[in-house]
């Protein structure tokens, strides 16, 4: 049976990092990846863009997103943080530009460049890589891993690092068995949900609107009245419902509530202008068009896709003229502009949720090193650990900055 050193078991963000890492402070590293490729999923993310990072620098503001979890996070990106991570890419000559939001993406928004870089780094850092290799099993003594068995055969090491991320788009090779090693191993878990999810509408007609970007909107997520969340941003209608980054940041709130009842959400397509002002517009709007039918009056106020849709949801017919719509009409079109109610039939699964939320409790993890409390030689990196953050590059971040400290502090061993 071959020994190594360091053992790392998947090969994404994380596990790249972790073992690139471990190897260049000189440590004899493993690399164990499934696919025939590392890094699978990170061709898929921001839409193939890939969203490396957020611009926010200061580990505390970073850290705040990711809620009461978020102050664990600190010790791994004081280690490796955003400016690193950006430093990294250019040092390789991949050069970054940051979008709205923060969000830092390749400047030639291809996210298969990131990969190509993360291919040389494993090679530059002299890690032994072996893909098409499965991990089936664990095996321990006392409290310590000694080998680990695969479809390649066994291998053992003094230290082993368990990247192998979450359980959402199962087809990039993440299908759970990093969390079922870690419970096989006295390790406890938080649920793992699936989280950064589109959300599914009762409204058939979200179809219609496919795709169709919601710029600079609000929303607002409301059960039996009451407000639970709301976001002011983007969003796109899907064939079943709605997506886009505002709707993922509240997913997991809107997925959470659904256990309880029934959720709506309020869609304000004009949140810059009050109801009374633009009720107001909306008055001048049918003056101005007063001698023409109905469906003729909104193209000032809607882009084109929108407008057959508003004059079926008004219920106004299209042929009546402006002059005589009444006021009961008129307010009914107000609503649909400023309080849109939409209600929400359910949310996504793994299949397409953008991250699993819960994973390796933090409990059982010593987070200024990413080694487990249980067993002495063993590590935990990316999303497999129980962080997870909004849209915007937060969780790739994660990646960057627990696989740098698990590589680093299991070399150091
Ligand atoms: C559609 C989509 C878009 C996204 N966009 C963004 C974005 O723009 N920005 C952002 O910050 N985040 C984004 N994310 C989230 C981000 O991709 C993940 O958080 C990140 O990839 C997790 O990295 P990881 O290294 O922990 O795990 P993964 O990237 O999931 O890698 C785990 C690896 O382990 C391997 N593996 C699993 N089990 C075994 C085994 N038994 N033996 C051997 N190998 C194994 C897998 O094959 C896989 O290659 C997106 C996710 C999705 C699905």
């Amino acid at each position: 049976m071959k020994n190594y050193d360091v053992i790392v078991i998947g090969g994404g963000p994380a596990g790249i990092f972790a073992a690139g890492f471990a190897a260049m402070q000189g440590a004899k590293v493993l690399l164990l990846e499934k696919n025939r490729r590392c890094g699978a999923k990170l061709l898929i993310t921001g839409k193939g863009r890939c969203n490396v990072t957020n611009s926010e620098e200061d580990p505390r503001l970073f850290s705040e997103v990711f809620g009461r979890n978020g102050k664990a996070l600190l010790t791994a990106l004081y280690a490796f943080g955003v400016a690193d991570t950006i430093n990294f890419f250019a040092q390789r000559g991949l050069a970054l530009k940051i979008e709205r939001g923060g969000r830092v993406f390749p400047e030639k928004g291809k996210a298969s460049d990131v990969q190509k870089v993360l291919d040389h780094f494993v090679k530059e850092s002299g890690v032994k890589l072996l893909t098409s290799c499965t991990v089936r099993k664990l095996h321990r003594q006392g409290a310590r891993i000694s080998s680990v068995e695969t479809s390649s055969g066994d291998f053992s090491a003094a230290q082993f690092i368990i990247a192998t991320g979450g359980l959402s788009y199962s087809e990039t090779g993440c299908t759970g068995d990093g969390y079922r090693w870690a419970e096989q191993t006295d390790h406890s878990l938080i649920l793992p949900e699936p989280a950064l999810i589109p959300v599914l509408l009762d409204e058939n007609w979200t179809r219609e609107l496919c795709d169709f970007n919601l710029k600079n909107v609000h929303i607002t997520v409301q059960q039996e009245g009451k407000k639970i969340a709301e976001r002011f941003g983007e969003a796109f209608f899907t064939r079943g419902g709605i997506g886009g980054p505002i709707i993922l940041d509240m997913s997991a709130e809107i997925r959470d509530a659904l256990k309880q009842g029934d959720v709506k959400l309020v869609l304000d397509l004009k949140p810059a202008v009050v109801v009374e002002l633009f009720d107001k517009r909306l008055q001048r709007e049918l003056a101005t068009y007063s001698n023409k039918s109905f469906r003729n009056s909104l193209g000032n106020l809607l882009p084109k896709a929108m407008i057959s849709l508003f004059i079926r949801l008004s219920g106004i017919d299209a042929d009546k003229k402006c002059h005589s719509i009444t006021k009961t009409e008129r307010i009914r079109l107000l609503s649909l502009f400023k309080e849109l109610e939409l209600t929400v039939s359910r949310v996504e699964g793994f299949k397409k949720a953008i991250i699993t939320s819960g994973g390796v409790s933090l409990k059982d993890i010593d987070m200024r090193t990413m080694r487990s409390k249980k067993i002495a030689n063993l590590y935990f990196a990316g999303e497999m650990v129980d962080l997870d953050g909004p849209t915007g590059g937060y969780n790739l971040q994660v990646c960057w900055s627990t696989g740098y400290l698990a590589g680093m502090s299991a070399a150091a061993r």
